[in-house]
This record gives C-alpha cells, sequence and structure tokens, in this order.
C-alpha cells in the first residue's frame, strides 16, 4: 500500500505542515490512513497526526471527515464534549502523491483494547457507567446540535483521554520530544529507543497501572481481579472516527455500522436516523459490562449472517412486531407475512437480565438496573428508543456502586412467552 495513492511512508523525525508538526511514532492505521504521533512545535503539545492514502477516493473522504469534524470543533469551543477534537488540516506531498492530513487531539487507547487488557472479563460496573455518560454526552451533541450520525460507534471508535497532555510542558510532562530525524539511522538506536521507550509508557500509562496492579496481586496461578484494573483511574473518552459519518438529511449509504453493533432497521432497509447510533451504544454499553460482544451473527445452512442476526436479536428481546418486520424493503427476504423468520424457525429466548445473571454471573441486582437502562433503547421501533439527552437522565448513570459478582446464580430453566409462541428453554451450557 506503500506506492502512488496509497500511504505516505513517514520515519521519525520527519516534519510537517512547514516544520510545524514532527512525527514521533507510529499510533496506528487503518483502511485509509496511518496515524503518527507528532510534537506541534508551535503549540509545544503531542498531536496525532492522520495521513490520508493520496489517490482521489481517499482524498474526497479526507474532505468529508474533514468537513464533519470542523463542524465538531465550531459548535464545542471549550472542547467539552467527548468528541475528537481536529486541529489542523493540511495537504503534503510525497512520493505517492498529495496526501490530505489532519491533526487531532492526541488520545489513548481504543476500548476495544481496554476489553483486551481486561481480558475480556468486562470492566466493573462503576467504569461502565462514567464510560456511558461521556459517549452519552458526545452523542447528544452530534445528534441534537449539530445533526449527525456516527453510523459505527463501537469499542473500537471511542479512545481513552490521553494523560499526557495535561502538563503544556513536554520536559514537565515526562516526554522529550524528537525534533529532527536521527542521524543515519533509520530504525532508532539506542538513544532514540530510549526515547521511544519512554513515549510508550506514557501514551500507555493507564494500560501500564493495570499490569503493575496485576503483578502485585501475585504471580503464575493466581487469577487478577479483572475489575480492579481500572481502579483509582478516572475513565473519561472521546468519540473518534467520523470517516462515516453523515448528515442525518443528506445521508449516503443504506448499509451502515460495523456488523455486531447493527439495528435492525439498517438490516431490513427500513430507513435509519439519530436512533440507530442509540442501538449500537447500547451493543457497546453491554460489551463494556461483559467483555463479549452482544450479537455475533454467522450464517448457517440455508440463512445468511443477516436471518442469523435477525433471530440473535429477537431470542434477545422478544419477537418483533409484525409491522416492523414486514416493513423494510428487504423485509421479504428474511420474514414471511405473519412477520415470522423464513428459515429460522425456532428461536431459542434468553431476555438480557437472565443473560447478565446466568451466563455473566451478575447480581439479580445489576442485572435488572442494568437491563432497565438498556431495554428500552433495543426496541425494535426506532421512533420509541430514547434519545442520548433522555438516556443521560436514566436512574442507572446516577446510581451509587453495586458490585458485580457479588451474587452467584446458578443457570435455570426459564419459562418465556413470547407473542404467539411459548416456549420451555434451557439456558445455560
Ligand atoms: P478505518 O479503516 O478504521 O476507517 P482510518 O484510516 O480512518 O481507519 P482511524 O481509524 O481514524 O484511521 O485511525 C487508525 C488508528 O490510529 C486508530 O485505530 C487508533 O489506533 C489510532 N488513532 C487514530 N486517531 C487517534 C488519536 N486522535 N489519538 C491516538 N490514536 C489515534
Ligand atoms: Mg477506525
Ligand atoms: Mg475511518
Amino acid at each position: 500500500s506503500y506506492r502512488k495513492g496509497g500511504y505516505h511512508a513517514v520515519r521519525v523525525g520527519d516534519s510537517f505542515a512547514g516544520g510545524r508538526y514532527i512525527a514521533q511514532r507510529k499510533l496506528g492505521w487503518g483502511q485509509f490512513s496511518t496515524v503518527w504521533l507528532a510534537y506541534d512545535t508551535r503549540s509545544s503539545r503531542y498531536v496525532a497526526l492522520k495521513i490520508q492514502k493520496s489517490a482521489p477516493q481517499f482524498a474526497q473522504a479526507a474532505l468529508h471527515e474533514i468537513e464533519i469534524l470542523s463542524a465538531i470543533a465550531d459548535g464545542d469551543a471549550s472542547n467539552s464534549k467527548y468528541v475528537i477534537r481536529l486541529v489542523d488540516h493540511f495537504k503534503h506531498a510525497g512520493p505517492n502523491g498529495q496526501h490530505l492530513c489532519m491533526v487531532l487531539e492526541f488520545l489513548g487507547d481504543s476500548l476495544l483494547r481496554l476489553i483486551k487488557y481486561n481480558r475480556y472479563k468486562g470492566l466493573e460496573l462503576n467504569k461502565v457507567r462514567e464510560i456511558c455518560k461521556c459517549i452519552l454526552t458526545g452523542l447528544d451533541y452530534l445528534h441534537r446540535e449539530l445533526g449527525i450520525i456516527h453510523t459505527d460507534l463501537k469499542p473500537e471508535n471511542i479512545l481513552l483521554c490521553s494523560t499526557i497532555n495535561p502538563s503544556k510542558d513536554p520536559v514537565k510532562s515526562g516526554m522529550t520530544p524528537i525534533l529532527e530525524r536521527p542521524e543515519g539511522n533509520q530504525n532508532g538506536g539506542a538513544a532514540i529507543n530510549l526515547v521511544e521507550k519512554k513515549l510508550k509508557q506514557r501514551a500507555r500509562r493507564a494500560v501500564a497501572r493495570i499490569s503493575e496492579r496485576r503483578a502485585s496481586m501475585g504471580g503464575v496461578g493466581t487469577t487478577p481481579k479483572p475489575d480492579r484494573s481500572l481502579d483509582g483511574i478516572d475513565v473519561r473518552c472521546k468519540v473518534v472516527d467520523f470517516g462515516n459519518a453523515c448528515w442525518s438529511d443528506k445521508q449516503f449509504a443504506e448499509e451502515i455500522q460495523t456488523r455486531q453493533y447493527r439495528a435492525p432497521e439498517v438490516i431490513l432497509r427500513s430507513g435509519y436516523s439519530f436512533s440507530a447510533d442509540m442501538w449500537s451504544f447500547a451493543c457497546t454499553a453491554v460489551e463494556l459490562a461483559t467483555g463479549e460482544m452482544l450479537f455475533t451473527p454467522k450464517e448457517g445452512q440455508g440463512y445468511s449472517d443477516d436471518e442469523d442476526h435477525l433471530a440473535l436479536m429477537m431470542e434477545l428481546l422478544g419477537k418483533m412486531p409484525r409491522k416492523i418486520a414486514t416493513g423494510g424493503a428487504r423485509s421479504k427476504d428474511y420474514f414471511d407475512r405473519y412477520g415470522d423468520l423464513k428459515r429460522i424457525r425456532r428461536l431459542k429466548y434468553w431476555p438480557l437480565d437472565r443473560l447478565l445473571v446466568d451466563k455473566y454471573k451478575f447480581s439479580e441486582t445489576d442485572a435488572k438496573k442494568f437491563a432497565e437502562f438498556l431495554c428500552p433503547l433495543f426496541d425494535f421501533e426506532p421512533e420509541k428508543r430514547p434519545t442520548a439527552q433522555q438516556c443521560l437522565q436514566h436512574p442507572w448513570l446516577n446510581m451509587e456502586n453495586l458490585t458485580k459478582n457479588e451474587v452467584k446464580s446458578e443457570p435455570t430453566i426459564d419459562k418465556v412467552s413470547v407473542g404467539m409462541r411459548n416456549l420451555q428453554i434451557k439456558v445455560g451450557k
């Protein structure tokens, strides 16, 4: 991909925008870009430099992202809305072409990495609550004030706030910026490695604390308590990645969202709005608390991943109202005229609060309260889902801590009545 039209190759110490930004180390990459930690010599701060591939379709996409990010920055002068801040943008000419570059505030690891570091065990509910507040504040701003739908909300697109920048002075913050390309040493010698090491250490401070805590809790053979890993850290995070975002009145794509976070109306092609983000938000909240994706649809014998996805939704949430099931442009592919799935006939109902207790060992109270917060968001009727603003008022977000894992319950046989069906289902493994 480092060819004409593709990525721009960057080396540590490379300078951008007439010397203003100096590349420090690579932070990550995606389909469209590479992202570098850069030192902003004008503000003496670290920033994230997103360097887009140069081919016209990537340049077009970058222009769109810049338009959205500019609107976000313009409406939030105090940078207090938990949405990524665009600092600057410019063009950079390189051997592979002209690259649009976005300068973004430097943030930390994604929530997906946080879940991984936590060994897919789920975060303590108090942390989930704090994270939910940030995301909802961000969504409320995007939806109500700007009319923007994110369309790709998921843990990977929510980044923890970095602990590096608060001190404007890089020396005080414990980081020494690299100001020029290291002489005759492209891979970095001992001295550079040392600086890089330091940068890495600081950038992953939250993560380092996790491992330290683990180490202090015992060596091989002991299972560290995953909930404790973020103890004492004020978790704040921001919504990022506006490459797919759109204006509610100017939509581009019929199919939006990453599979597991996709709302039913998107699958059925019934049209979508802000409420599609609320569905993804709810999926994300469950994943943070359990460590596992809520819906992982797979195609099977005689049915598609879409149909499996609809089945999984109904197993968790009950039968989809006929009007909704049959109302989309794609409804006929999946549902008969009674609103029953064509190819998946037997559903195993397992409501969210039971799932949390049976599979994830939540206490009855925790499960009930968390499900009360989430279930309205999982309404099959998009218009009935609460808005981000309404969610922010929910008592669950302002509750005192209740510890997960307090009361363990044995798997049970559950009897659930949904619509015309009355099934007796065995739950648990
Ligand atoms: P995608 O294929 O996901 O659309 P993309 O090319 O648009 O990728 P991003 O997802 O924006 O690129 O960024 C790629 C990676 O760079 C991210 O996953 C993240 O690890 C890192 N990154 C992006 N922005 C920042 C930031 N502001 N601070 C720190 N790291 C960042
Ligand atoms: Mg991304
Ligand atoms: Mg993107």
